[in-house]
């Protein structure tokens, strides 16, 4: 990832997010991904990883660098909700392949067999 060229998208929620120009509670957040708390959570822990850079190409440049820090931030959020929830796992839920020319992200939330705990 190219810190000090990121491209964004003025009219992105996402980029807007992950640039902290909008309020977001935060997971996880690196130098070239992001997760935070969706702000209509359909489960417990439900929450969206995108990237920093604004991506709806999978073949465009940086796209490669943008996938592989969302995995890196997938898989240290879903460690992070399933301890913090007491949850028995944690799995991506909407991936935006299914949404063609929407921004790229990945809904994740957990799944319990008991009672799922909070994040507050
Ligand atoms: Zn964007």
């Amino acid at each position: 990832m190219r810190d000090s060229e990121v491209v964004t998208e003025p009219d992105c929620v996402f980029c807007d997010i992950a640039g902290s120009r909008s309020p977001a509670r935060f997971l996880y957040r690196d130098s070239s991904a992001c997760a935070f708390l969706d702000v209509d959570p359909v489960r417990p822990g439900h929450s969206l990883v995108v990237p920093n850079e604004h991506v709806v190409d999978l073949m465009a440049e940086g796209s490669v660098a943008a996938l592989t820090g969302m995995a890196r931030t997938l898989h240290f959020t879903a460690d992070l909700l399933k301890k913090r929830l007491d949850a028995d796992g944690s799995v991506p839920s909407s991936p935006t392949a299914l949404r063609p020319a929407r921004p790229l992200h990945i809904s994740t939330s957990t799944w319990c067999l008991g009672i799922p705990g909070t994040l507050d």
